[in-house]
């Protein structure tokens, strides 16, 4: 797999300032995929200095300008779909149909989003006696997750550039060569040199050093809850902006009178897809008592349409985990599952295959709103069946745990399940089955974050405002 030895800043690849260096796995069987540099303090401050440098000019940019160099960015993800689909299969596991189709197709759809919006949205407006003007924040610090390795980069770079903002972008340790193809893409768009600039390291180090540079007007965060705590904490020491975007323990709530079949069908697959590791994953499924054995043997045979195998061959639907800690992780919460006394209906915490970070698909019935496995986030793939008697104890479910990112309400119509969604705790909720829409807000009520991306609620996250008074 192709890995670029150095830092992508100022336009060009530049040496690390140091010799630290981090091995990429495939963890699909564990071999070396690849090196990268991994940077520190230093090279993180060359490269916000280089997006500072840059930043009048792209900010001075008509936005139809910068609306042209976005476009431009879709159509080289777009050449280079492929490519880019290989690499996400590569270090992340991810199935080949499911990166080509979500991991890569995405980020596209969000791409050519912001390229329109940053053509027709109004960066000025009228209050009154005065003229409003909103303007780029300035500098970001981008941190990204592994889980959507494209996805997470590209739904912090284009709004950043769609609203005249230059960023420097950290990525997780265990998804830098998507990272890499994606700077590669930039400097192939014609961004101008400096306004997108890409640091690899660790968290604790190149992380932390971009979190809290003082050149840095804007962090913008996705990851865990954990980390999420520690960023916002550093940003709001220096009065900075901040955007988290953090973990999730979302619920899956059929109604009676809905289609329960098709409900189990989509619920399983939002859980089983990039193995359970989605941040909005719906890994608690309600269901009335009385539908509830009906709903875990459909669950179970769902289940069943799941194998884990190698992510390239185009038949596979669930792979590997993305590293070893995440699987020990996961094999945890199961043997915490079953010791808490919930009923092992799929799975289980024994390894599938001999090599790789491979979790059995696992579900558990009879599992109570109070056990860890309903209450922690286990991103993996881990299904837990609840019960309730009413709507009311359905709701209490759904909202009683810390987090409110995702949600989906199930019923026979329509207007049932929004009365429940607009009760849940929660930043997005799917009805009935409905689609990702890449213009809504995404983003999380609660311990699930601060802040929106996608859409033109996300390209405001990356504007301040000015006030002019006639
Ligand atoms: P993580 O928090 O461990 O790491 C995320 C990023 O933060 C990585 O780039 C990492 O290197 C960096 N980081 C780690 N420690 C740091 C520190 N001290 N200072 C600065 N940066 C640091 O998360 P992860 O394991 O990579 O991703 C999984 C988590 O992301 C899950 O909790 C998931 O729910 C969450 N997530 C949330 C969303 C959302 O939109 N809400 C989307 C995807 C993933």
């Amino acid at each position: 797999m192709k890995a670029h030895d150095g830092m992508y800043i100022g336009g060009q690849w530049r040496p690390a300032a140091g010799r630290e260096r981090t091995a990429v796995l495939d963890p699909a069987d564990e071999r070396l995929l690849a090196e990268v540099p991994a940077g520190d303090a230093r090279d993180v401050d060359t490269a916000v200095r280089a997006a500072r440098t840059a930043l009048p000019a792209w900010a001075a940019t008509p936005p139809a300008g910068r609306a042209a160099r976005i476009g431009a960015l879709r159509d080289v993800l777009v050449a280079r779909r492929a490519e880019f689909a290989d690499t996400v299969t590569a270090e992340l596991g991810s199935p080949i149909g499911f990166s080509e189709r979500v991991h890569v197709g995405s980020p596209i759809a969000v791409a050519a989003s912001f390229a329109e919006l940053a053509a027709s949205y109004p960066f000025e407006e009228r209050i009154g006696n005065s003229t409003v003007l909103l303007e780029p924040v300035g500098v970001v610090g981008a941190i990204t997750p592994w889980n959507y390795p494209l996805h997470q980069v590209v739904a912090k770079v284009a709004p950043a550039l769609a609203a005249g903002c230059t960023l420097v972008l950290k990525p997780a340790e265990d998804t830098p060569l998507t990272a890499q193809l994606f700077a590669e893409a930039v400097h192939e768009a014609g961004i101008p040199a400096g306004v997108f600039n890409l640091v690899t390291g660790t968290g604790p180090v190149a992380g932390q050093a971009l979190a809290a540079h003082e050149g840095v007007d804007l962090v913008s965060f996705t990851g865990s809850t954990a980390v999420g705590r520690k960023i916002g904490a550093t940003a709001g020491a220096a009065v900075k902006r901040v955007a988290l975007e953090l973990g999730g323990k979302s619920a899956n709530v059929i109604l009676p009178g809905a289609d329960l079949a098709k409900a189990v069908t989509a619920g399983v697959g939002h859980v089983m897809n990039n193995s359970g590791q989605s941040c909005n994953a719906l890994t608690r499924m309600l269901v009335h008592r009385d539908q509830y054995e009906e709903a875990v043997s459909l669950v179970a045979a769902a289940v069943a349409g799941y194998p884990t195998g190698d992510p390239r061959d185009p038949g596979t639907r669930l792979g590997p985990l993305v590293n070893a800690a995440q699987r020990d992780r996961v094999r945890a919460y199961i043997v915490r599952g079953i010791e808490e006394g919930a009923r092992l209906v799929a799975g289980g915490p024994d390894a599938p295959h001999a090599r790789g970070y491979f979790v059995a698909p696992t579900v558990f019935a009879d599992v109570t709103p109070g056990m860890t496995i309903a209450q922690e986030e286990i991103f993996g793939p881990v299904l837990s069946i609840l019960a309730y008697e009413d709507q009311d104890e359905a709701l209490r479910i759904a909202n009683g745990t810390v987090y409110g990112l995702g949600g989906a309400v199930w019923a026979a119509d329509e207007e049932t399940a929004v009365a429940f969604a607009r009760r849940m705790e929660t930043g997005q909720v799917d009805i009935n089955g409905g689609r990702f829409n890449v213009l809504a807000p995404f983003g999380g009520h609660k311990r699930s974050g601060i802040g929106r991306e996608l859409g033109p609620h996300g390209l405001a996250e990356y504007l301040q405002t000015k006030s002019l008074q006639f």
